[in-house]
């Protein structure tokens, strides 16, 4: 939730100004110098505090925001506040998905409350709602079990959502990096959040449910409620495998994911195969939504410097994405990752167009 990212430098190169081959022109491809002017979507920034100069920076550049509220750190009536605040004032410019609390999942009318919540959220002006990891990794039944996603007390809250073709944005299960030690984590990220939050590294909690019983949880709901119009967070939780995220694709048609806080996994597979993971996103351009995870809060007093940050996490993922030059990535021990220099149709997809159908056009609720 943090923009605890990685400090990459980037070069620009003369790569950028590299001669195209006669099959592609210049025009086929975004510039560095292009980034603010493209219209773009952070469609998984958490907009935690009534400070409107974070959006009305982040639209001088050309950014929207989607804002999921989440069940961890503020409350979640008051990030419920803010956010309906906000887009009653920007109704153009943010948008936001509404959640709920698990805090009385065993009382007989839990579903029927979140059903209610989730209806209240639609109603201020809602995108969507998010459904969050605490499912799976944290709330317990009766016999101190585990419940995950596909327990049978969601089912009429998936059935509801489904009927209602509400947009879920599912963070379910985390990255695979999760159930190994750190020391054999993959990216620079993972370490420290799971150094800072051991609670949910797995890797130290052997009794609760495997990396597998999440996905497979997750997929359970998408196979019974195949109408559901569901985006997985993160990757959907198969970040470390462009082939596995592939399978789940062609499992599920129709179905997207972003790319928040996991672009690193992304980088780190075009260390070795940059022309695979450079056709996976060409293959599946109409599924993926960028996102950053990157997040404002009333702790953020220092205006400028936030924006300066945020600045730079969005512009080192679309040199990565847009162009060819190099970035050195912290986070991978300050390896060089070339970008990908996507398409610019695809480009638009993947930075505005998607998050567009999947939260924007769908929410007519
Ligand atoms: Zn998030």
């Amino acid at each position: 939730m943090s923009i605890q990212r990685n400090t990459c430098l980037w070069l620009i190169g003369a790569m950028i100004f590299q001669i195209m081959g006669c099959t592609e022109k210049n025009t086929d491809f975004y510039t560095v110098e292009d980034f603010v002017k493209v219209p773009k979507i952070d469609a998984h920034f958490h907009y935690n505090t009534n400070d409107i100069r974070f959006l009305e920076y982040a639209d001088s550049i050309n950014f929207r925001f989607v804002s999921p509220n989440v069940d961890a750190g503020m409350s979640i009536d008051r990030q419920f506040e803010i956010s309906a605040a906000i887009k009653q004032n920007h109704p153009e410019k943010f948008f936001f998905l509404g959640t709920f609390s698990v805090d009385n999942f065993g009382e007989p009318w839990f579903s029927d409350s979140v059903i209610e919540r989730i209806k209240e959220s639609m109603k201020a002006g809602a995108s969507g709602v998010k459904v969050w990891k605490n499912i799976g990794m944290e709330l317990k039944g009766p016999g101190d079990e585990f419940i995950m996603i596909d327990n049978p007390v969601f089912e009429p809250v998936f059935s509801y959502l489904e009927l209602h073709k509400i947009p879920v944005l599912g963070h379910l299960g985390e990255p695979l990096n999760c159930w190994l030690p750190l020391e054999e984590m993959t990216l620079g990220y993972d370490r420290r959040y799971f150094a800072e939050n051991p609670r949910y590294h797995m890797f130290l909690h052997p009794t609760a449910p495997s990396y597998e019983d999440q996905i497979k949880a997750r997929n359970n709901v998408l196979e019974q409620h195949s109408g559901l119009v569901f985006a997985g967070a993160h990757l959907a939780s198969l970040e470390w495998s462009m082939d596995e995220l592939a399978r789940w694709f062609d499992s599920f048609p129709g179905l997207k994911v972003d790319l928040s806080a996991r672009m690193g996994h992304l980088q780190y597979q075009s260390l070795t195969d940059h022309e695979g993971v450079r056709n996976f996103l060409i293959r599946y351009q109409d599924r993926i939504m960028y996102g950053s995870d990157t997040a404002v809060s009333d702790l953020d007093t220092d205006y400028r410097g936030k924006t300066i940050e945020l600045h730079q996490v969005w512009l080192e993922d679309w040199i990565y994405m847009a162009t060819d030059s190099t970035l050195i990535v912290a986070d991978l021990d300050r390896r060089h990752v070339r970008g990908l220099k996507l398409p610019r149709t695809v480009i638009d997809k993947i930075f505005h167009k998607n998050a567009e159908d999947f939260f924007i056009t769908n929410s007519s609720y």
